[in-house]
């Protein structure tokens, strides 16, 4: 058997490239997957007390984009659910990011504008420029204390670096509000798949010109099957055999708990940015809604070597990803997309967008 394309990894940058060119092209398609499962970091599965859980963390879906919502409607139906979060600290719960609210509990104020807290934020920031740094980009917005109190130790205990030594782009995810919002997130588009993320990608891969080989590193097959092209998903030091040293990923450990409570915490998510060894906990019924007597949280651990799941952004990981990229530029009849083998940062949106913005690519050739 002859495919036209092999693609490397299940997760959402394989599985969208699969799903178009077996349905759009109708070519045939071999998706070789390492884990013996789909869905890469996105799978959910039902643990032994039959609570859906996100094996790899919390996975929550959101984009401003109707082109990458309209693309995965066709296979998920959706639960709307917008994310709250809440950092812990000093045994006391502030909404994150930080708002009015947090503003307002933490230094016992009464603003009840937005111009008042904007005052507030004005009096305590401290100029940073150019923005160089995730230290920088916070303390430039709100000053040292706010920074010290919720990035410091969350980030040191998430990358195991000072936020100086990280990208802006990381702690720039989170951003400052001035009005009481509390939401995680603020895209147009807010959903989690109703049925979970699994069943999307088990209709995402159903087509019949798509072959799924799972529990298979990918070099072990490469001599025994006929294909044309490769996509290739996974870690780009991996492809090339680390030839210019290994790139960095930050991996977690779960450590799962069920409680004979129908819940634990108030929110999904609860960041413990103080001193517990642990960052984020977070309880799956609140994401899928699901309704129990019991309930399953994960704590997650930091930790250095595992699965990749991070790239983590600084200026010499920035670089010695460009002699790959470098690399992977010379190579015909090779696509590298997705988080491990950009080595970006992107959330689910961003990865689904991509693979779109190739497969246009790959029709107009
Ligand atoms: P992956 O999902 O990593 O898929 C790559 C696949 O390739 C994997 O299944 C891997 O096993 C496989 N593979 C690797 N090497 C090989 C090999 N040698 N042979 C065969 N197969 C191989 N995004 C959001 O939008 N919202 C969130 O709330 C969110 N939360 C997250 C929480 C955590 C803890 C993590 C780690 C990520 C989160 N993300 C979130 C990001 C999201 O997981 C990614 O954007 C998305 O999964 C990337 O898809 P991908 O296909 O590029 O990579
Ligand atoms: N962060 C923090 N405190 C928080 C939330 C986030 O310091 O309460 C920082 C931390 O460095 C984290 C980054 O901002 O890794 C991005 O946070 P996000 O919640 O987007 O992380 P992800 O969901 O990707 O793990």
């Amino acid at each position: 058997m002859k495919y036209d394309y092999l693609i490397v990894g299940a997760g959402f940058s394989g599985s969208v490239l699969a799903e178009r060119i077996a349905s759009q092209l109708n070519k045939k398609v071999l998706i070789v997957e390492k884990r013996n499962h789909i869905g890469g970091n996105a799978f959910d599965e039902y643990d032994k007390h039959g609570i859906l859980v996100h094996k790899y963390g919390p996975h929550i879906f959101h984009t401003n984009s109707k082109k990458v919502f309209d693309y995965l409607s066709q296979f998920t139906e959706w639960r709307k659910y917008e994310h709250k979060v809440l950092a812990k600290l000093n045994n006391e719960f502030y909404p994150v990011p930080i708002n009015r609210n947090t503003i307002n509990k933490l230094y016992n104020k009464n603003f009840t504008s937005n111009s008042e807290v904007e005052k507030f934020y004005n009096q305590v920031k401290e100029k940073r420029s150019p923005i160089l740094n995730s230290e920088a980009i916070i303390v430039n917005k709100v000053g040292k204390d706010l920074f010290e109190k919720f990035f410091r130790n969350y980030t040191k205990k998430q990358w195991n670096l000072e936020p100086k030594e990280l990208s802006p782009t990381v702690c720039g995810r989170i951003p400052v509000r001035t009005n009481t919002d509390d939401r995680y997130f603020t895209d147009k588009y807010q959903f989690m798949p109703k049925e979970g993320y699994t069943y999307l990608f088990e209709n995402l891969l159903q087509h019949k010109n798509i072959t799924l080989l799972l529990g298979t590193d990918y070099k072990a097959i490469l001599d025994k099957y006929k294909y044309d092209k490769i996509i290739y998903t996974g870690p780009i030091d991996y492809f090339f055999d680390y030839k210019y040293r290994k790139l960095p990923y930050r991996s977690i450990r779960f450590e799962w708990k069920n409680y004979k409570k129908e819940y634990h915490q108030k929110v999904a998510v609860v960041n413990h940015v103080g001193d517990e060894k642990f960052t984020r906990v977070c309880e799956y019924k609140h994401l899928t809604g699901q309704e129990k007597k019991h309930t399953t949280l994960s704590y997650e651990f930091s930790l250095k070597d595992g699965e990749p799941f991070y790239p983590v952004p600084t200026d010499s990981n920035s670089k010695l990803y460009l002699s790959y990229k470098k690399e992977a530029k010379k190579l015909k009849n090779i696509i590298f997309c997705g988080r491990l083998a950009e080595y970006q940062y992107y959330n689910m949106d961003q990865v689904v967008a991509n693979s779109l913005k190739i497969f246009s690519k790959i029709i107009s050739k």
